[in-house]
């Protein structure tokens, strides 16, 4: 992308994993109004899962998960338990029995749980939810706390899809980032996960990490591809010290600027393609044959807090500490204290802090953002007319007249659709549509 387009429009904007985003929840929403939109899930509809773990063994400075570092296994035996009880309270407010296509164990690191603690977790969720013969289970994993036993335990439980965290492979890398991890280890988790019958892999790599070079860059693309995941995704590194405090202890100095970040980012992408990879979105990559890429052909890819997802799930219940639950109603976040967290657990309540109520403009706005985020076009009418508005989004094609002008979209009868040279940008031409974003909460990472 030409520098002089990024300068002038590369802006903070959220990621829109949610629309409306999280800085926006309100707490008039709370554990009574999820019980009743709990109450109202149809028989026919489609679940997803969502579990969060935040403990992890150490902390990497560039992290921006919901997480802290726990030196023993104490706390994490009272968390599996708040959970368990978590998982029988959210059920219990079900009044039908949907059929679950989709589990992701995130974090923090899920595998910081034990074998026994995990299979006796998903045992519990399987006796309270109806799992079909192709419900994925997908595990995020940290390479360096893997061990045969665990992925052994991982594959019996039912994962089917495992997520190993990587970021870079240049030991220079890891130690300005605090998390060494050869090659080897992460070699090792990859065979012993494939060895256990798990054969779906992803891998995060970053760019734009302290020290970190366009060469660096390549040679960790080239080093992944060696162990074949079937999908990548590729990160932007994130500097929001005001909300992450640990990631002061990286070096400013040692950070890209926006040219070169841009120039890593493309490097990855040129090379990843170059390997056989499709571009999928904002950040993702995927194998031809993978159900991302058939997705994408098909108008069928999502976007959710995990990224981008096949996952046809029409409601995402989320379990855990700070986990965010997404219901044809609206979004419900669970609290993001440990302790007030577990309290309301004990004292036999849906642990929930915040959320928000989707009015038809919210429900409009997150299709027109999600299809821009995931197909790279929106037919505006289109979907105007899917939800019965007339809507014609008259300021919003005038805010983008300029990036039409620049190339980076174009606008005919009605479909937006973002170039080729725009695609970089695909955060801030979706942010034309987001009309909480004016009042300003919340501040953002950059955009590339
Ligand atoms: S392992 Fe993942 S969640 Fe844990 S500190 Fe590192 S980046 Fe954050």
């Amino acid at each position: 992308m030409k520098q002089r387009l990024l300068e002038k429009y590369e802006s903070p904007v959220p990621r829109y994993t949610s629309y409306p985003t999280a800085p926006h929840f309100q707490p008039g929403v709370t554990a009574d109004t999820y019980t009743g939109w709990l109450a109202g899930v149809d028989k026919d509809e489609t679940l997803s899962l969502y579990f969060h773990v935040p403990f992890c063994q150490e902390m990497c400075w560039y992290c921006g998960c919901h997480t802290k570092v726990v030196k023993r296994y104490g706390p994490i035996t009272k968390y599996a338990g708040l959970l368990n009880r978590e998982i029988g309270l959210t059920a219990a407010a079900l009044t039908t029995d949907p059929a679950v296509v989709h589990v992701h164990w995130g974090g923090g690191t899920p595998t910081m749980l034990s074998a026994d603690d995990f299979s006796r977790l998903m045992d519990t969720v399987r006796d309270h939810f109806r799992f079909t013969p192709t419900t994925e289970v997908a595990v995020e994993i940290d390479p360096r706390t893997l061990d045969r036993d665990m992925a052994l335990a991982l594959a019996a439980a039912g994962v089917n899809r495992a997520s190993l965290g990587v970021q870079d492979f240049n030991a220079h890398v890891q130690e300005a980032i605090n998390r060494i991890q050869p090659f080897e280890v992460t070699e090792q988790a990859v065979g012993w996960l494939r060895d256990a019958g798990i054969e779906a892999i992803n891998f995060d790599l970053m760019y734009g990490l302290p020290g970190q070079t366009t060469e660096d860059v390549a040679r960790s693309v080239e080093l992944a591809h060696t162990l074949a995941p079937n999908r990548l995704a590729l990160f932007g590194y994130a500097h929001v010290p005001w909300m992450k405090t640990h990631q002061k202890l990286i070096d400013t100095d040692a950070l890209a600027g926006g040219p070169e970040r841009m120039a890593q980012a493309e490097t990855a992408t040129r090379e990843l393609i170059g390997l056989g990879y499709r571009a999928i979105g904002l950040d993702h990559f995927a194998l031809a044959d993978d159900p991302l890429s058939i997705a994408l052909d098909e108008g069928s890819l999502k976007r959710n807090f995990q990224g981008y997802t096949t996952d046809e799930g029409q409601t995402l219940l989320g379990f855990g500490v700070s986990a965010i639950g997404s219901l044809p109603q609206g979004y419900v976040q669970n609290e993001t204290g440990n302790g007030a967290y577990g309290r309301a657990i004990e004292a036999g309540t849906l642990p929930i802090a915040r959320g928000i109520e989707l009015t038809d403009d919210d429900r409009l706005r997150r299709a027109v953002i999600e299809r821009l985020m995931c197909g790279l076009e929106a037919d505006l009418k289109a979907l105007a007319a899917n939800f019965g508005m007339d809507e014609t989004f008259a300021p919003e094609q005038a805010a983008l007249a300029e990036m039409v002008g620049d190339g980076l979209a174009e606008i005919k009868d009605g479909v937006l659709r973002i170039t080729d040279e725009g695609r970089p940008l695909m955060r801030t031409i979706a942010a034309v549509f987001d009309r909480y974003l004016q009042t300003g909460a919340g501040r953002h990472s950059r955009a590339v």
